[in-house]
């Protein structure tokens, strides 16, 4: 079974060759072409688009208006109209969600198996990235969890801004998903483990307390050290995340084992039931024999 956030992709890469059931354009409120992703958009369908976009009268800001999508392999556009960011104080956060949630009701309505997202706002309106992304993953979560049921991808036009989502993918979807499907998730991985793999794995936990540099792993170097807090703790484990990232992670990593086993422990160092590296090593040791005898 696919859990939730499976069903989020977080990609780099250009939305006008994406084969998704349906684009996201970040348009302006004319809906008449701009540069940017639109440009990309209106330039990779062809004058078909231009011409349906016509007939359409514009669109407000924070919603969304659905047309076809002529040469792109893509079978439906929708088109967005993202807020100017102009300091935050004239209602932005809650229009780039109107947009969101917008496209998501169309994708409900509409049945469509799979939707992508640029990362709207983000570009010429200069809506601040790392609020945009978590905006982009709270709404979109909401709709996973409540109606939608199909696929949704997050294309990001650079590496630049793709980090942008890593960093706040579990904060985001454990605030929505709540501490039982993140848990439930994370049981499933642990219960296909190995005892070898518990045995190696625990042998490092100490290691990775003291911010100690593991010696193999794609990607590991970017991020580690001591925690200080959970959002210190959420960024690094972001790293390793598997969910998210499954070609980039290979999950028989004992790395990526380690911080699956050290996951729940942290979440009761953090909420205050441990506090010692010695106490999370106590909770693990049951959790472990748990799962070894299941
Ligand atoms: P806005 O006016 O809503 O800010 P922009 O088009 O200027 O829209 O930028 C929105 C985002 O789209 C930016 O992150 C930009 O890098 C990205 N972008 C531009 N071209 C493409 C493309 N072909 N595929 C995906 N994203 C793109």
């Amino acid at each position: 079974m696919e859990t939730y956030s499976e069903r989020i992709k977080i990609m780099v890469g250009d939305i006008t060759q994406l084969p998704t059931e349906a684009i996201v354009n970040a348009a302006n409120r004319s809906l008449l072409g701009g540069g940017g992703v639109d440009g990309a958009i209106q330039r990779a369908a062809g004058r078909g688009l231009l011409q349906e976009c016509r007939t359409l009268g514009g669109c407000e800001t924070g919603q969304c208006k659905m047309t076809g999508a002529y040469n792109l392999p893509c079978k439906r556009v929708i088109h967005a109209v993202g807020p100017v960011w102009f300091g935050g104080h004239q209602g932005e956060s809650g229009l780039l969600a109107s947009c969101y949630d917008s496209a998501m009701k169309l994708a409900v309505e509409h049945n469509l198996s799979s939707i992508a997202f640029p990362c709207i706002s983000t570009g010429v309106y200069r809506f601040p990235k790392d609020e945009a992304a978590r905006i982009a993953l709270r709404t979109v979560f909401k709709h996973i969890r409540d109606d939608y049921e199909g696929q949704v991808v997050i294309c990001c036009f650079s590496r630049d801004d793709e980090e942008y989502y890593r960093k706040c993918f579990w904060e985001e979807s454990l605030t929505l998903l709540g501490d039982h499907e993140a848990v439930q998730g994370y049981k499933e991985k642990i219960d296909a483990i190995t005892p070898e793999f518990w045995d190696e794995a625990f042998s490092l936990i100490p290691q990775l307390e003291q911010g100690a540099k593991p010696s193999n792993g794609r990607g590991m170097e970017r991020k580690y050290g001591f925690c200080t807090s959970p959002a210190d703790y959420l960024s690094w484990v972001h790293c390793f995340n598997v969910d998210a990232m499954p070609d980039y992670y290979n999950i028989n990593n004992v790395y990526c084992l380690c911080v699956i086993a050290t996951f729940l422990a942290r979440k009761l160092y953090w909420t205050g039931s441990c506090a010692t590296p010695e106490e999370l090593l106590k909770f693990l040791r049951p959790v472990r024999e748990i799962v070894l005898r299941s």
